[in-house]
C-alpha cells in the first residue's frame, strides 16, 4: 500500500485526490494531511481517513481542531514547522503538493529533500524557485510527477521519446471566462464574473489566474523547470474546449498530444499511480459529439499577464518569484474588491519594474524576494485603491 501525505487536502485538488483514494481501497494509505484554516473540513477528513498526523498553518485553527479531534489517534501540529513535519513523515512514499501559492514552497522543498516522490499540483513553488527545486530533486533522486493537466499531458506525450528530439512544447489554454471581452469591458469585471470558469471547477486563486491568463504565464515557467526546456521552445495556444490538454512537437514535425474531458481526477490519478493507469469511472471523450475543436493565438494586448510570465522567465533569478508574489497579492486584492480586474496586471508590472533581479542560490533568496514583492505590491494596491488613483 502506498503511504501518502496530501498538502492542501481541503482544497479542490486535495478533495479530488481523496476521492481517488476512496475509490481504490487497499491501494493508498493516507498518513498525513495539511490545511490552512478550514477546521471543519479537515476534521471530516481526519474522521474518514484517520491519518497519523495533520497540520494546519494557522495555529488558532490547529488548536480548535485539536479540541474537535480529542480522543482520536491523529496528532495535530501547526505552523510552518508543522507543515514541514507532515510533509517529511518518515513513512511517506508520495507527497501530493496541492497547497495554493508560495506557501507550498517550504513544505514541498522539505519533502523533496527528505527523498519523497512528489505529485506536483502547486505550481507556484516551481515558479519561485524551479532551478533550486530541480537541483534538490536530483540530489535526493526524487521524481516530480506533474498534476497540472497541461504538464501531465506534456509528460504523457513525452513517454517513450528522447528529450533531444523535442522541438516545441505547446501548452493549451482555455482563455478563461473573459476571453471574448474587450479591455474596456474588463475594467468593470466583478470577482463573481471572473470566477465563472467555462470548463474547470478549481479554487478561487487559479480561477482568477485563468481569467487574466497569468495561469498560463506561471505554467510556462513551470514547464521550463519541469522538463528542462528553454522558454523559446514553449508556446501557448488558445483552445476553448479544453479537450487537448497540451502537445509536444518532435524534430520530424510529428506532434503528440493528450486528450480527455476536463476532469482533474485523470492527471491526479496518473501522477499517483505512475506508470499504472487505473480505471476511473468518468464519461468517455466523444469527439463526434463535440464536433469541432477551436484554436487561436493568445492575445497579449488584452491579456498582458501571459507576457509577464515569459518576461520574468527571460530575466530569471528572483524575477519569477517576484512575479508570483505580486500576482498573489493582486489577486487577493481583486477578490477583496480593493482593486479592479485590470489593476492585477498593472500591480505585477509595476512590482517587476521596481525589482532588480538577483540569483537564487538558497531557499532564503527566494523567500526574501517573495517578501519584498508582497510588500511592494501591497503599497501599489494602497495607491490604486484610493478613489482618486488612475490606473494605466
Ligand atoms: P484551493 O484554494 O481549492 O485549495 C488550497 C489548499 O491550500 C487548501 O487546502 C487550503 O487550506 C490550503 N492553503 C491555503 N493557504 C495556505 C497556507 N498559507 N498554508 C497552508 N495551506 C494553505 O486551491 P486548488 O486546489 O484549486 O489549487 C491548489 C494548487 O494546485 C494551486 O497551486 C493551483 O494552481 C494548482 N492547480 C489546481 C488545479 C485545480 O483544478 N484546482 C489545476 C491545476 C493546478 P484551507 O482550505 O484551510 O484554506
Amino acid at each position: 500500500m502506498k503511504k501518502i501525505v496530501i498538502l492542501g487536502s481541503t482544497g479542490s485538488i486535495g478533495t479530488s485526490t481523496l476521492d481517488i483514494v476512496s475509490k481504490f481501497p487497499g491501494k493508498f494509505e493516507v498518513i498525513g494531511l495539511t490545511a490552512g484554516t478550514n477546521v471543519d473540513k479537515l476534521e471530516e477528513q481526519v474522521r474518514t481517513f484517520s491519518p497519523a498526523m495533520v497540520a494546519m498553518s494557522d495555529a488558532v485553527a490547529a488548536q480548535q481542531l485539536r479540541a474537535q479531534c480529542q480522543g482520536l489517534r491523529t496528532k495535530v501540529v501547526s505552523g510552518a514547522a508543522g507543515l514541514v513535519e507532515t510533509a517529511t513523515m518518515p513513512a511517506a512514499d508520495l507527497v501530493i503538493s496541492a497547497i495554493v501559492g508560495g506557501a507550498g514552497l517550504l513544505p514541498t522543498l522539505a519533502a523533496i529533500k527528505a527523498g519523497k516522490s512528489i505529485a506536483l499540483a502547486n505550481k507556484e513553488p516551481m515558479v519561485m524557485a524551479g532551478r533550486l527545486m530541480q537541483d534538490e530533486a536530483r540530489k535526493a533522486h526524487v521524481r516530480i510527477f506533474p498534476v497540472d493537466s497541461e504538464h501531465s499531458a506534456l509528460f504523457q506525450s513525452m513517454e517513450g521519446h528522447r528529450a533531444v528530439d523535442i522541438r516545441r512544447l505547446i501548452l493549451t489554454a482555455s482563455g478563461g471566462p473573459l476571453w471574448n471581452m474587450t479591455t474596456e469591458q474588463m475594467k468593470d469585471v466583478t470577482p463573481e464574473q471572473a470566477l465563472q470558469h467555462p470548463n474547470w471547477k478549481m479554487g478561487p486563486k487559479i480561477t482568477i489566474d485563468s481569467a487574466t491568463l497569468m495561469n498560463k504565464g506561471l505554467e510556462v515557467v513551470e514547464a521550463r523547470w519541469l522538463f528542462d526546456i528553454p522558454a523559446s521552445q514553449i508556446e501557448v495556444l488558445i483552445h476553448r474546449e479544453s479537450i487537448i490538454h497540451s502537445l509536444v512537437e518532435y524534430s520530424d514535425r510529428s506532434v503528440i498530444a493528450q486528450l480527455g474531458l476536463p476532469d482533474m481526477r485523470t492527471p491526479i490519478a496518473y501522477a499517483m499511480n505512475y506508470p499504472e493507469r487505473v480505471p476511473l469511472d468518468l464519461p468517455s471523450l466523444n469527439l463526434a459529439e463535440i464536433g469541432q475543436l477551436n484554436f487561436c493565438e493568445p492575445d497579449h494586448e488584452r491579456f498582458p499577464c501571459l507576457r509577464l510570465g515569459y518576461e520574468a522567465l527571460k530575466t530569471g533569478g528572483t524575477m519569477p518569484a517576484v512575479l508570483n508574489a505580486a500576482n498573489e497579492v493582486a489577486v487577493q486584492a481583486f477578490l477583496n474588491r480593493k482593486i479592479g480586474f485590470l489593476s492585477i496586471a498593472a500591480t505585477i508590472r509595476r512590482t517587476m519594474d521596481a525589482h532588480v533581479s538577483a540569483e537564487i542560490l538558497t531557499l532564503e533568496d527566494a523567500l526574501q524576494a517573495d517578501t519584498w514583492a508582497r510588500g511592494y505590491a501591497t503599497k501599489i494596491i494602497e495607491v490604486l485603491s484610493t478613489p482618486s488613483a488612475v490606473v494605466h
